[in-house]
């Protein structure tokens, strides 16, 4: 393990171990990679108190020093990437490569918001009364929180982290149980750095519920960001409202994927497998209802069944892996309930649809199931595991009401190539990011947020910083 596995909090800039610990381990061979120090209500409030120290200094340095500081921050985790990337792999399970790309997309926007940081500007608003100016700026909302889930271990929390420092505020951070050592090995690059003690604070738990509930109902805190499961965020929307706490939050989705009769097909299975199986289908993105026009399902799965059967399972650590393990058994036994459900109800395993005991208990066969409705729970629930479950429409309307038939609005995808389609789709469908001809939509300069049950609020982009600015209005008068 490298110099950067780290296992106690991170608090005013020192580590700080707690006598209570809790274990993290290794999701491909189950072993224990790490005894991490275990947060409880009153080491939260003392990272809240220190938080809220920093941020006497820190919201007072020009937005230059800020960006400087998160550029230093950005280069240091580059320079660490297959470090960071092998951490990554150990804790959650991804191929060591894709942790790679992880550390590189999640570094992208510190590097993203160290720019936005200097782009922070006001206004000066026309006026009735001569003998008034309107002066409008903007101010960091003051003390955040976040809270983040184990399926992106680094980036989640980078874009969390680096739009609040940009714009001046400090931060408590609260990872995930499973995964919380990518969080901090990036605190303690942060330290190397130089971002001053206080400004990012790490709290591991294994006590989510009162940890959670300190930092959305505590006063200091003005903002509170969330990325995790839907029942999780609307616990926190309620007690965010005791002190009002600005909330933004990136709940679940339930992604629809449409191909059209028009589509390159063999473009849309590419793009399908790509948006599919990235992080063994462990996304809120990841394509979740894939429904094809009746007049190409045959030739679209074909294209589909047989790049899903080339796909290599293995250990992260093994050359040329396209999927690791599921994240732990709950998530295995969740993929396998769906999928047996979905057969007892009369969908047809096309490929894969079971564990793959030779590899180790949590690693799950890719897998293409079609003959899916609407009714079955694999269409109603996120699936969070490697399965195409491919279900069909007749015409342009159905296909589109299919899509919509979901509370949920995160992500969705479409493939087609008439003009006329591609604007009137985009435009029907009922989600805050729509993926055309492809299955990445997620950059550091695009806002990436839902609607409906899947969230308020948006990350990344030059819209994310406003999450942690407040406008300010100053009125001149007797001029
Ligand atoms: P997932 O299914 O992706 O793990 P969760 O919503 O359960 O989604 O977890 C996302 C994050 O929310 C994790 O950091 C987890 O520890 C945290 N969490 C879980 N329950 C609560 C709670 N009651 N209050 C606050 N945070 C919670």
């Amino acid at each position: 393990m490298s110099s950067l596995t780290k296992k106690d909090c991170f608090i005013e800039g020192h580590w700080v171990p707690t006598d209570k610990r809790f274990s993290v381990t290794n999701p491909a061979t189950g072993e224990v990679i790490a005894e991490v120090a275990d947060a409880d209500e009153d080491l939260t409030q003392r990272a809240i108190n220190v938080a809220e120290t920093a941020l006497k200094s820190w919201r007072k340095k020009t937005a230059r020093e800020r960006a400087m500081l998160l550029r230093k921050w950005y280069e240091s985790m580059m320079d660490n990437k297959q470090a960071l990337g092998e951490l990554m792999s150990a804790e959650q399970g991804k191929p060591v490569a894709e942790a790679i790309g992880e550390v590189e997309y999640g570094a992208s926007f510190v590097d993203w918001f160290a720019g936005e940081a200097e782009r922070i500007d006001g206004d000066i608003l026309p006026n009735a009364d001569s003998s008034k100016r309107v002066m409008v700026t903007k101010e960091p909302v003051g003390v955040c929180a976040a809270i983040t889930p184990w399926n992106f271990p680094n980036a989640m929390i980078t874009r969390k982290i680096a739009p609040a420092l940009a714009a001046g505020c400090t931060i408590v951070v609260k990872p995930p149980q499973l995964t919380p050592l990518s969080s901090l090995a990036l605190a303690q690059l942060a330290s190397e750095v130089g971002i001053p003690d206080g400004v990012i604070n790490i709290i591991p738990t294994s006590d989510a519920k009162s940890v959670g509930k300190r930092l959305a109902t505590s006063p200091q805190v003005r903002k509170l960001s969330f990325t995790g499961s839907t029942g999780v965020g609307k616990i926190l929307m309620q007690q965010c409202s005791e002190h009002v706490t600005k909330l933004s939050l990136e709940l679940g989705g339930n992604a629809p994927f449409l191909v059209f009769d028009d589509a390159d097909i063999e473009q849309a299975a590419e793009q399908l497998i790509a948006c599919k199986f990235r992080n063994g289908g462990q996304t809120c993105v990841s394509a979740n209802r894939i429904l094809v026009q009746q007049s190409v399902a045959e030739k679209f799965t074909d294209a589909v069944v047989s790049k899903v059967k080339a796909l290599k399972v293995g250990p992260g650590t093994e050359e040329n892996v396209d999927l690791g393990p599921l994240i732990d058994q709950d998530a295995v036994d969740k993929v396998q309930r769906l999928v047996l459900a979905a057969k007892s109800d009369g969908a047809t395993i096309e490929t894969g649809g079971s564990v793959m005991t030779e590899l180790g208990d949590l690693f799950y066969a890719p897998t293409v199931i079609t003959g899916v409705t609407e009714e079955m729970d694999i269409s109603e629930e996120e699936i969070f595991g490697p399965v195409v479950a491919i279900n069909t429409f007749e015409t342009e309307e159905e296909g589109i009401e299919k899509a919509n038939n979901t509370p949920f609005g995160l992500a969705s995808y479409f493939a087609a190539k008439d003009t006329a389609r591609i604007f009137r789709v985009s435009e029907a469908l009922e989600y805050g990011m729509v993926g055309v001809n492809t299955g990445g939509i997620s950059h550091a300069y695009n806002p990436f947020g839902g609607i409906k049950e899947s969230g308020v609020g948006r990350e990344g982009s030059k819209y994310g910083i406003d999450e942690y600015l407040e406008l300010k209005t100053v009125t001149l008068g007797g001029l």
